[in-house]
């Protein structure tokens, strides 16, 4: 590796990289701390989070924020979405939040709320494709009714609310797209079909876009979740038989919590990413790679 080669660290190493940027003459240790802080740091970026009006969105959107972004904050009900509104503005102040009501599968909805943001609040330049639902039922009982609306809220809405934002970072030669999938993007399990084919799908939309959008400096990347204890899997990690079932099933032997998924959408929608394109990143303590 480059930092071994003549036995510098990799503070030295860093600092030497920064110093390309900033010549200035301070102790390495310092300058690669700074280095290091700039490359996560998201002030002055706009993120649109949808389904950030609670759950594991709301999370991400927490995490961005912390990392130093604005905020826009997104869901379907509008009582929610301002509760959760309220709490951000408390914590980030009123210039860093915004929130914005849409249903992420009506393509003319997503198409006016989008360029009213650009519009009216900036150019977005982090958007997480997070609004999903889950529907369960055997294959065999699934109306076709129902199967349509878990793809068009887990899958079309990436594409639709992806191709939007994706016009104006392909004008501006930058922006982080980060899709959210799940372990049934690799993984299947009886009773939630059209969620594993959405989620499957998501990955390879993620390539997809990345194959058109990458070379006009676009980074599209997935995320993908394992089991994570909210408030919505509360009565799992109380079911003592599944809760078993998750802890001999995951190598970490626990479940997943929020704060494990701060760290990832954070390092995909900061300059720490800037050549990884195209990826789903697992965050399951190894779930999907065992049997
Ligand atoms: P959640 O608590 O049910 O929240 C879903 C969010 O999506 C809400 O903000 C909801 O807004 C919004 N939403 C749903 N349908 C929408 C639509 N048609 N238009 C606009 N907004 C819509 O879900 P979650 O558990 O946090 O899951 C979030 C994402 O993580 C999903 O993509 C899910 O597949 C994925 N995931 C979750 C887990 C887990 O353990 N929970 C694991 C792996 C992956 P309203 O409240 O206004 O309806």
């Amino acid at each position: 590796m480059f930092w071994e080669s003549d036995g510098a660290t990799f503070a030295d190493t860093a600092a030497g990289f920064y110093r390309q940027w900033v010549p200035v003459d301070e102790p390495s240790t310092l300058l690669a701390r700074e280095f290091m802080s700039q490359l996560f740091d998201l002030s002055g970026r706009l993120a649109l989070v949808t389904g950030s009006s609670r759950g594991i969105g709301r999370e991400l959107a927490r995490a961005l924020a912390d990392a130093g972004a604005t905020i826009i904050l997104h869901g379907r009900d509008e009582q929610r979405l301002a509760e959760t509104a309220a709490d951000f503005t408390s914590r980030y102040g009123a210039e860093r939040v915004h929130s914005v009501c849409f249903d992420v599968t009506d393509d003319a909805s997503v198409r006016e709320n989008i360029a009213a943001i650009e519009k009216n609040i900036g150019a977005i330049r982090i958007l997480v494709n997070n609004a999903g639902i889950q529907h369960r039922v055997p294959m065999l009982d699934l109306e076709v009714a129902d199967w349509q609306r878990v793809i068009d809220t887990n899958l079309t809405s990436a594409f639709l609310v992806g191709r939007e934002v994706a016009r104006g970072m392909v004008e501006r030669g930058e922006g982080k797209i980060i899709n959210i999938c799940s372990v049934q993007t690799d993984l299947a399990r009886p009773t939630i079909s059209a969620y594993t084919a959405a989620k499957g799908g998501l990955r390879n939309l993620t390539r997809a876009m990345t194959a058109e959008w990458a070379g006009s400096g676009l980074q599209i990347n997935g995320v993908a979740p394992g089991y994570i204890h909210t408030e919505m899997t509360q009565n799992l990690v109380d079911d003592e038989k599944f809760n078993s079932w998750i802890l001999g099933r995951t190598p970490a032997a626990r479940w997943g919590t929020v704060e494990d998924l701060a760290g990832p959408a954070i390092w995909l929608a900061s300059d720490g990413s800037n050549y990884v394109n195209g990826q789903t990143i697992f965050i399951d303590g190894g779930m999907s790679v065992v049997v």
